[in-house]
Order: structure tokens, then C-alpha cells, then sequence
């Protein structure tokens, strides 16, 4: 049972439900929609779809959105794609034209109004670059400095310029709305800069009396760096998003300030993601990279919530294939991770009160007693995620009677999910989260696993009590 989850974000080559429950066999624990890409339309047969499989497979697969933000973005090309030629002039204007080799459209005006002359655009994660050399009211006037297959909907970014761009469109309120309605469970915020831009998005959720959506951060420029500590504090969990990450500042600082980020998020028990380019050669290749299995298996041994697959499973040739390599590698690296290590660094940051101690406990005895797993009756998830967070080295089973709070914790390190309906008698509870083990793991007599949580469920203060069961 891998603990590191997969998050597959989907699109045209993952839309069909018979997909869907492939990749989710396979080992795809949490389903993300690009709002960039996506209408409310296709989100909901999307989200129908996810339903369906939840309950044929009696999993708690959550779905996340990920804003568009204030992002600036390529618009509709003739036939899809144009090749931009190195050394050639192509202009850009903000008026919904339909892109060729002369001129294309991107969505945003401000991207006209602030570019400064020189100024390199980059588009497309970078891959392509363009320099401007003349502007005007309506277009930037630009030379071709490194050309490339240019498709509609791709990314533009001017590193180190202001764009003046709000944080939220309309659209994007539209889409937290959307979300809202639709009992998502996570929003992925795009281009997150500052505390400010968190609290809009959550002022939005409190109105709408919303205590399920969780948030998202996405680390991806400068800004969000200098401001990493009170992001993640108003944040549920921070997602290093290495494609634009990687355009707005030096490819080769990308390493250092995701780990930089990975050890704040273990810091503060938040959940931590890394996402793009982990196997980005199976878009169109059967096998990873030597470099990628590399760079899977070192966000597994960061101790990592979760990796998200991109264009793998977008619009990739492969992506059962490449959900399922992706599994192999967790499964194969996990055995490696130094729990210890993980264990005695969430316990130096973590609050000194009842919980804490009892939580580390919990883990410490795990690891200690090689116990097969830990199971959490659990009303609200917090005992499950103050679990997750010292990182046990044997799978965590949550169980609850609430849906939501279940497939919530699907996101977490380690964390399984069980449904069942409140248990008062604490007898029973324990007999109860026998059966589950045993419905879940091969136990073989002798075997051990711990069953911890707040008692009585939903009342108590804290994390409470720890029993130990032998089989
Ligand atoms: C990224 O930039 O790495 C990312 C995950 O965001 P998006 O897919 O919105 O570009």
C-alpha cells in the first residue's frame, strides 16, 4: 500500500470514464481539472463520472480545480499549433484574433499595457522565446529569439514584470463558486503572491459558509518565495508548480526552493505537492527517463504528500501506463524513506499539548512494533492528519462516517479510507477497526496494528488514546 498519492490532472486523453477508473486502478489517488482548459460543463461530466467510480470502487477519490489565476495565456490557433520561426517578427495583441505565423492573441490586455520594450516573453514553459521590439495601443511588436511548435492555450509569462494583473478574474470567482456547489474538495490557486491574494479566495468560502473546500497554494514565482512562510500558514497545503515556476526564476534554482518549500510544509504539518515534468517523456514515450524515475524517487524520499502527473495524463499516449510506472516507483522507494528522520523533525516543530505527544507516540510505537497499520475512528480527520504528519512507515486507515472528511483525507501521506457509521461503545469501535484491518491487509498471526483517536468520536478535545492489538 504506497503512501505517496498521485494526483492525475485530466484532459482529452483521460476524460472517457472506462480511462478514468483505469488510471484510478492503477494508482491515481486524487482527480485535478486545469481551469485553464476547462469548462463548468466538462467539470461536471467530469465530476459525475468520479461519483460513479467512487461508489463502484468504494474509494474516496477527491477532486481538486486548479484556477486559471492571474495567468496569461495564448488563445485559439489556426488548426491548433503554428510553427514560430527563430529570427522572424510575429505580433501580439489581446483582441480574440485566431493565431497564425503573422500575429496571436493572448488573454489578458495587461500583457499589451505593461511589457516593457525588450522584454522576453516566454511561452509555453519557456520553450519558446520572444523579445519585444516595438509596441503600440493594440500589439507588441516581437522578434522570434528561440522558436518552436507554438499550440493554443499555452502558458506566457514576463519574468521579473508586473503585470498589474488581479488575482482573480471573474472567472475564477465563477470557478470557486463552481466548486462550492459542486462539493469539490480541494482549489488549486494559481500564482499565488502574498497572504492577500489566500484571504480573497477564503473570504469567498466563508460567504458561501463553506467548510469543506480546502486550499491550495502554487508556488510559482518570486514573490510567493519571499512570502512562503505566511502563504503556507493561511494555506491547507502549498503545491511547487515547477513549470511556471521554472520560467519565472532560473531553471536551476528550481531544486533548492522546492525543497526549500517541501521541508517549511513538514514544518508546519501542511500537505505538500510537487508537480510537472516528473515523467513528462511519456507523453509520448512507453518508458520513463533515467533522470525521471530519479526525480520521482527523490520527491518519495522528501517525504512528499503527493506528485502530480500534467500533459502525462492530459494529453499524453500513455497515461495508464505512465500512473502505473509512477506506482512502481513509489512502491519501490518507499521501503527507502528515513521515517526516523521525518518522525523527529515533525516532533521538534510540533505544538508540545496532548495531541502531539499522543500522535507521536502512536508513530513512534508503529515503527518500533513494525506494526502493520494504524487505524483512526474519526469524526473531523484531524487525529488522521496529525498521524500523517510524523509519517509512519506502515499504512494509515481512516475510518468515518463522513464522506466528505474521507475523501479529504485521501490527499494525505499514507492515509487509506474506510467509511462506517458512527460507533459509540468503544468496545465495538475496536472490534470494528479490527475487521477493517483485516478486510484491508493479509495479517499473519502475531501481527500487530494500533487503533488511535479521540474519545469519545467528535467530542473530545484531542487525540486520546492508543490500543495496541495483536493477532
Ligand atoms: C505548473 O506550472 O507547474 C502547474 C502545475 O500549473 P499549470 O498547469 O496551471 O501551468
Amino acid at each position: 500500500m504506497n503512501k505517496t498519492k498521485i494526483i492525475a490532472t485530466v484532459g482529452p486523453a483521460t476524460t472517457e470514464k472506462k480511462v478514468l477508473m483505469d488510471i484510478i486502478e492503477n494508482g491515481v489517488d486524487v482527480i485535478r481539472i486545469n481551469m485553464s482548459h476547462a469548462t463548468h460543463s466538462y467539470c461536471k461530466k467530469i465530476i459525475e463520472q468520479i461519483n460513479e467510480i467512487n461508489k463502484e470502487l468504494k474509494l474516496h477519490v477527491p477532486i481538486m480545480l486548479d484556477l486559471a489565476g492571474p495567468e496569461v495565456r495564448v488563445q485559439k490557433i489556426e488548426h491548433g499549433e503554428v510553427e514560430l520561426l527563430p529570427d522572424s517578427k510575429i505580433k501580439i495583441y489581446a483582441d480574440g484574433r485566431i493565431g497564425n505565423n503573422e500575429s496571436i492573441s493572448v488573454n489578458k490586455e495587461e500583457l499589451i499595457q505593461y511589457a516593457k520594450f525588450n522584454s522576453l516573453l516566454k511561452l509555453d514553459d519557456g520553450k519558446i522565446t520572444l523579445q519585444v521590439l516595438n509596441k503600440t495601443e493594440e500589439y507588441l511588436e516581437c522578434m522570434i529569439l528561440t522558436g518552436g511548435v507554438l499550440k493554443s492555450g499555452k502558458s506566457v509569462n514576463v519574468p521579473g514584470v508586473d503585470l498589474h494583473l488581479p488575482f482573480l478574474s471573474e472567472k475564477d470567482k465563477s470557478d470557486v463558486l463552481f466548486a462550492h456547489k459542486n462539493h469539490v474538495d480541494y482549489v488549486a490557486l494559481s500564482f499565488v503572491r502574498d497572504g492577500e491574494d489566500i484571504l480573497e479566495v477564503t473570504d469567498l468560502l466563508i460567504d458561501q459558509k463553506d467548510d469543506h473546500l480546502s486550499v491550495i497554494s502554487k508556488i510559482e514565482c518570486e514573490s510567493a518565495i519571499e512570502e512562503i512562510d505566511e502563504i503556507i500558514r493561511l494555506s491547507d497545503g502549498v503545491m511547487v508548480a515547477r513549470g511556471d515556476l521554472g520560467v519565472e526564476i532560473p531553471l536551476e534554482r528550481v531544486p533548492g526552493v522546492t525543497k526549500m518549500v517541501i521541508n517549511k510544509c513538514h514544518s508546519a504539518g501542511k500537505i505538500s505537492i510537487i508537480a510537472t515534468d516528473l515523467m513528462s517523456s511519456m507523453e509520448y514515450s512507453i518508458e520513463p527517463t533515467r533522470a525521471e524515475v530519479s526525480d520521482v524517487a527523490n520527491a518519495v524520499l522528501d517525504g512528499v504528500d503527493a506528485i502530480v502527473l500534467t500533459g502525462e495524463t492530459t494529453i499524453g499516449l500513455y497515461p495508464v501506463e505512465t500512473v502505473n510506472m509512477m506506482e512502481k516507483i513509489i512502491e519501490s522507494t518507499e521501503v527507502d524513506i528515513n521515517y526516523y528522520d521525518l518522525l523527529d523533525k515533525a516532533m521538534r516543530t510540533e505544538k508540545q499539548d496532548i495531541t502531539g505527544a499522543l500522535a507521536y507516540s502512536v508513530v513512534e510505537c508503529a515503527d518500533r512494533l513494525k506494526a502493520r497499520a494504524i487505524v483512526i475512528p474519526t469524526m473531523t480527520g484531524y487525529t488522521a492528519k496529525k498521524i500523517s504528519r510524523f509519517r509512519p512507515s506502515c499504512p494509515i486507515i481512516a475510518i468515518s462516517p463522513n464522506e466528505e472528511v474521507l475523501k479529504e483525507l485521501s490527499m494525505y501521506f499514507g492515509i487509506y479510507t474506510y467509511p462506517m457509521k458512527e460507533i459509540k461503545n468503544f468496545d465495538k469501535m475496536i472490534d470494528n477497526a479490527r475487521k477493517v484491518v483485516l478486510s484491508k491487509i493479509n495479517l499473519n498471526p502475531f501481527d500487530k496494528f494500533i487503533v488511535t483517536g479521540g474519545y469519545p468520536l467528535g467530542q473530545s478535545q484531542h487525540t486520546n488514546f492508543m490500543k495496541i492489538e495483536e493477532l
